[in-house]
Order: C-alpha cells, then structure tokens, then sequence
C-alpha cells in the first residue's frame, strides 16, 4: 500500500485497519476502525473538520474501501459522531448507535447548547463560581462547529449481533460515560472495540445527566456496573477509541475500578475535613485546576466530585443538606 492516506492506517489484521488520527490533546489521537469484506464498515467517525475529513477519505481510499454499508457510533460525543454525517453523504453508509444516543447525534449543536444550559443552572447548587461556569458553558459553539447533526438509522439496544466486513460483532450496552454507550465484541477472537469504556491510559468521565435521567444524575453508578459486566467476557485485546490497544484488559478493568474505591475514599475525607459544596471538594480532589483559567478541566472536576460524593450519600457515609440555593454535605 502507498500514497496519501497510508500513513493513518495501522493493520489489525488483513481485513481490519485502524484509521489513527492524530491530535494534540492527552487523549493523543482519535481512533476509527475500518473493517473490508462484504459488508465494509466503520466504527465511530472521528469530529468534523475539513482537515480531518480529508484525512479520513484518504484513508479510506488508501485502505480500498470505496464504499461503506454501516457505520457504529460508540456513543454521542463530538469527537465520535462528528463526521458521521460527511461520511455517509459520501460513503452511502447506514449510521448505526444506540437509541439513547439519537438526541445529541441528531440535532448535534442545538442539543448541546440546551444541555450546557442545563449545566449552567445546575453548577449554582454546587457553588460553581458563576464567572468559571460562564467562561466554560459559553464555549458550546466551539465543540458545535466540530459535529454536524446525522439521522441514526439504524437504532440498536445492545444484544444485538452486526455485521462488520465480514465478521459479526456482538453489541454490548456499556452506559456510564453516557447512557447509550456501546462496545462491539468480536467472539472467537475475543476482540473488544471499547469507543470511551475502556482506555488505556485514562479513565473515563461520568455522564452528567441534566436533566437527571431515570433517577440518576451521573453515570458513575452505571459506568462501574458496566466496568463488572466486561469481567464476564473473554477479551484478548480491547481496540479503544483514542490511544493504543490494551493487551490486559481484564487488569485494567480492575485498575479502573480500583481508581474508583480510592476516589470516593479521597471524596470521603475531603468531606471530613470540612469540603462542604462540590465545587470545594472538586478542588481537593483536583488541586490542579485551582490556578488555571477557566477550561473544561474544571467541569470535569465538578462532574468527578459530584459523581463519587453522590455514590457516598447513596451508601450513607455523607448527608447533603438541599435547602439552600447551594448543597451543603457533611460527613454522617
Ligand atoms: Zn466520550
Ligand atoms: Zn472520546
């Protein structure tokens, strides 16, 4: 293989390419799997820009894929179904993705900015400083230039079995990080692709469910109880959607949910020690943020703080006072 395009390809194997494109981020790379046969295939899109629908179509003609039948969404964020829509005008594909995910994939930016809305009314019962929540939740035009709204036509439960090439692959709901997230399992070989589930060298972030969805403001509970359910599945390498496979799954399927225990633990004794709103204990669990500019880092904190101290007040182990305009835990 040569030519333009043949540098994003890395092969799985003879019929399955990873289409790897790179950014400067800590998530490194974004990650699209290309799988040739009788029914050629993709599984997520990567974020819509120019550039890198460029860089996508090269690789798809450098790999011999002239046409595409489906396309799988792991889950509705930018960086994953931005493109979905160009490269089915170009491709002739179907957009397959889970049924809880159609909201953000096909209104795209108008649904974003009702959510961050949503965030923006929320943060106040965290003690979010107004002018960082102002600073962050403005920015939704930003991430709104980088998707464009796509039909999902072809909604999927998990449980199901794809085609992709040809090989079949079993649809796993993996909800958590958002709450239709999917894995794409393939028996036999024991290939998992993982889209945000399982990464590995980070962990991912809860879903902040606003509004709150059946009873549940983050998707922690869900993303650990989704973390047991791949214990139960043989998995010789987990194919992520940012960074390199991970040849021990099964361990960093444990080391995830060892991260998890030793958060709330850390969330646990910054409330003791007198952390009394989220936003405080965002900034004893993540020191880091306190001196930089406003930037999603610090919505990523809240979200991970309010996550594990709502975990702790499920169990007990903290009360939260909801009086106030601004909740108030201590430690029970
Ligand atoms: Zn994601
Ligand atoms: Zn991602």
């Amino acid at each position: 293989m040569s030519g333009n395009g043949a540098e994003f390809l890395q092969p799985l194997d003879d019929d399955v390419y990873r289409i790897e494109i790179p950014i400067q981020h800590e998530l490194r790379n974004f990650n699209l799997y290309l799988f040739l046969g009788e029914h050629p295939a993709l599984i997520d899109a990567g974020p819509y820009h120019p550039l890198l629908e460029g860089m996508v179509v090269e690789a798809l003609r450098a790999a011999g894929a002239k046409r595409l039948e489906l396309i799988y969404i792991t889950h509705s964020h930018i960086d994953h179904f931005g493109m979905a829509a160009r490269l089915r005008s170009l491709t002739g594909a179907a957009v397959a993705a889970h049924r809880y995910e159609r909201p953000r994939i096909e209104r795209a930016g108008a649904r974003l900015e009702e959510e961050y809305r949503c965030y923006s009314a929320l943060s106040r019962h965290m003690g979010f400083p107004d002018e960082v929540a102002e600073a962050i939740f403005s920015l939704a035009g930003v991430w709104t230039n980088l998707s464009e709204p796509c039909p999902v036509d072809v909604p999927l439960r998990g449980g199901e079995t794809v085609k992709a090439g040809d090989r079949e692959l079993e649809v796993i709901h993996t909800p958590g990080h958002t709450a239709g997230h999917l894995c794409f399992y393939q028996r036999g070989e024991g290939l998992l692709f993982s889209g945000d589930h399982l990464m590995r060298s980070i962990t991912p972030n809860p879903e902040l469910y606003c509004p709150p969805w059946r009873g549940e403001m983050t998707g922690l509970p869900q993303f650990l109880a989704s973390l047991e359910l791949l214990r139960g599945y043989d998995i010789a390498v987990a194919h992520p959607g940012h960074g390199k496979p991970i040849h021990s799954a099964e361990r960093r399927i444990e080391m995830n949910l060892m991260h998890h225990r030793r958060r709330l633990e850390k969330t646990l004794e910054a409330v003791e020690r007198g952390c009394g709103t989220v936003w405080e204990t965002a900034l004893r669990l993540f020191p880091q943020v306190r001196d930089k500019p406003p930037q999603v880092d610090h919505f990523l904190a809240l979200k991970e703080a309010l996550a594990h101290l709502l975990i702790l007040e499920r169990e007990g182990r903290v009360f939260c006072d909801r009086e106030g305009e601004v909740w108030s835990f201590r430690a029970s």
